[in-house]
């Protein structure tokens, strides 16, 4: 088969980048379901195993299928390489495991995912590993928390449920003019919209859970980055350690991306329908999403989610109901959440389903009042991950919720 030629679109890579084929030169992508390899002779599985010759051996070891996942996601991202985890949270593991030693020090984001927050504040912790944490919108923050010993600095963009926004070109820069690496968590946008590494992020991480399966199935994870990184920072520990993705989980993933451009852009264009007329309804305080004006950051979304050509808002929105103190505010978020009909009612996110949630009193129910007063996240807000059902049935699911609500 002729090799692919250079430049292809972001649509075109997902459907044809990374095919591993086997001798029956299948069109749709095999799942290689086997744990180990048999290998023609104890020669050559000596040279394998001793890395000194291509060839499969063992899946933790390597494994066509999640190979052909890791291929087609960097050529997303833009990135040489990547490698595939178990999880989304397994990935951001692996990065401290590979980047950060005894006494390091980093720099995270307060706003970032809640899981990453106590992986860093208390897994690393427990090795020597100290973690500031900075609000992410602010630059000066970020700068004076930087030390002689800053290895790594980590953001999220748009971070959840609040939908703010770093600027990635100037963390990277910050981090390397202090001698350490940026980490970017690109879950909400995926490469279609936005790509960490043009704006010189070091390290992009994802959970493939979320938009890459786009389908709610399975959990997958992954660190985007350099071939160099890959071969000497990472794959000796998953070697090792264990935390890979099982092929067929790599195999949902690998076809989840191929409708990933359609999805983006469908439930990005409902999101901002929603946002737009949340916003106009009297019923609700105040709406928080990327594609507003309104949006503080919002001329800085559009330039750095624009790697579809245009700037995209993605596809979350929170909104706030009105309400004068925290117990009411909550009595009026539940009424409206337990009255929809179309929406489902969890926390996951980058589904075709449109889900709806409650942050304070899940995804960040275990921060204190005070944690999540400084997070911005009252007991009236409510999140939705807007999935595909047509823009009208969801208008109606929620206009009916929030009728419903005195
Ligand atoms: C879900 C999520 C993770 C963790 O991914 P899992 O696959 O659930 O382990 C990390 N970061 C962000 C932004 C997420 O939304």
């Amino acid at each position: 088969m002729n090799q692919l030629p250079e430049n292809l679109h972001p649509q075109t890579l997902a459907v044809r980048t990374a095919i591993a084929k086997s001798q029956y030169g299948e069109n749709s992508e095999a799942l290689y379901l086997t744990s180990s390899f048999v290998q023609p002779n104890a020669e050559t599985a000596a040279r394998r195993f001793a890395m000194e010759e291509d060839g499969y051996t063992y899946t933790r070891v390597g494994n066509p299928t999640v190979n052909s996942m890791e291929l087609r996601l960097a050529a997303l991202e833009g990135t040489e390489a990547a490698i595939a985890t178990s999880t989304g949270m397994a990935a951001i593991l692996l990065l401290g495991m590979g980047v950060l030693k005894s006494g390091d020090h980093v720099v995270c984001s307060q706003s970032v995912f809640g899981s990453t927050i106590r992986l860093f504040a208390g897994e690393f912790a427990k090795f020597g590993i100290q973690t500031s944490f900075v609000a992410q919108t602010d630059l000066a923050q970020w700068t004076a928390a930087i030390r002689p010993n800053t290895r790594l600095l980590f953001a999220e963009t748009p971070t959840n449920p609040l939908t703010e926004i770093c600027d990635i070109q100037a963390l990277a820069d910050l981090a390397h003019n202090a001698g350490a690496m940026l980490a970017v968590d690109n879950c909400f946008c995926s490469p279609i919209l936005q790509q960490p590494k043009r704006f010189g992020a070091d390290f992009i991480i994802h959970s493939g859970t979320k938009y890459l399966d786009g389908q709610g199935r399975v959990m997958a994870g992954a660190i985007c980055c350099s071939q160099q990184h890959v071969d000497e920072l990472f794959l000796p520990i998953t070697r090792t350690a264990g935390m890979v993705l099982s092929p067929f989980n790599a195999w949902v993933v690998l076809k989840g991306m191929e409708t990933l451009g359609i999805r983006m852009q469908a439930q990005s264009a409902c999101a901002l329908a929603l946002a737009q007329w949340l916003e106009d309804h009297p019923k609700v305080q105040r709406v928080h999403y990327p594609g507003l004006p309104s949006h503080p950051q919002h001329a800085l979304a559009m330039r750095q989610q624009s790697a579809s050509g245009k700037g995209v808002g993605a596809a979350i929105v929170a909104f706030a109901v009105h309400g004068s103190h925290a117990t009411e505010l909550r009595r009026k978020a539940f009424a409206t959440i337990d009255a929809v009909r179309v929406c489902s009612i969890t926390t996951n996110l980058g589904d075709t389903k449109t889900t709806i949630s409650h942050p304070a009193s899940t995804s960040h129910g275990r921060l204190s009042e005070d944690q999540r007063q400084a997070a911005g996240i009252g007991q009236g807000l409510i999140r939705l991950a807007v999935g595909l059902e047509h823009i009208d049935d969801l208008k109606a699911d929620l206009a009916h919720a929030l009728d419903t609500v005195s």
